[in-house]
């Protein structure tokens, strides 16, 4: 788009609408909300994503200061209830494993729904992009 002659904000906006819009149609899938919204994570830090969620949702969209730490946190809260012996060590070692990506065009129906698919060695782990479960694509567990 930079090379069409688009502007730069214009590009950066279209990048923030497309995370806002993506999450709710992935993860919302639609729901209608008549709750307080609150967005944590990382990317609750960007302002652009946070504006799009807001003229999406209609409402005003609250983000905590330390509101990109709460994994971190619910992680601790997790492990600090967790057992001492089911703590066990989870060791590897990263060039173990080796990861891609794919995206596949799902053409069970006229929406064509771009499929991204994440390989760990040649299994696939994790799929999103999917408008519907007739698009789903089963994941290995280990
Ligand atoms: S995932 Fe669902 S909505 Fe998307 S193309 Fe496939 S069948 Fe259609």
């Amino acid at each position: 788009k930079i090379q069409m002659g688009y502007a730069r904000e214009d590009v950066i906006a279209g990048l923030c609408k497309a995370v806002a819009t993506n999450y709710l149609n992935n993860v919302g899938k639609g729901k209608k909300i008549n709750a307080p919204v609150v967005f944590q994570g990382g990317v609750s830090k960007n302002v652009g994503v946070v504006h799009f969620f807001e003229e999406a949702l209609g409402c005003e969209v609250t983000v905590d200061a330390d509101g990109h730490l709460m994994g971190a946190f619910g992680a601790a809260l997790l492990a600090a209830g967790t057992p001492e012996q089911d703590l066990r060590p989870f060791e590897f070692d990263i060039d173990d494993f080796e990861f891609k990506t794919r995206e596949i065009i799902c053409q069970k129906c006229p929406n064509h729904c771009e499929i991204v698919c994440v390989y760990r060695d040649d299994d696939l782990i994790d799929s999103w992009g999917n408008r519907c479960d007739k698009g789903a694509l089963k994941a290995k567990r280990k």
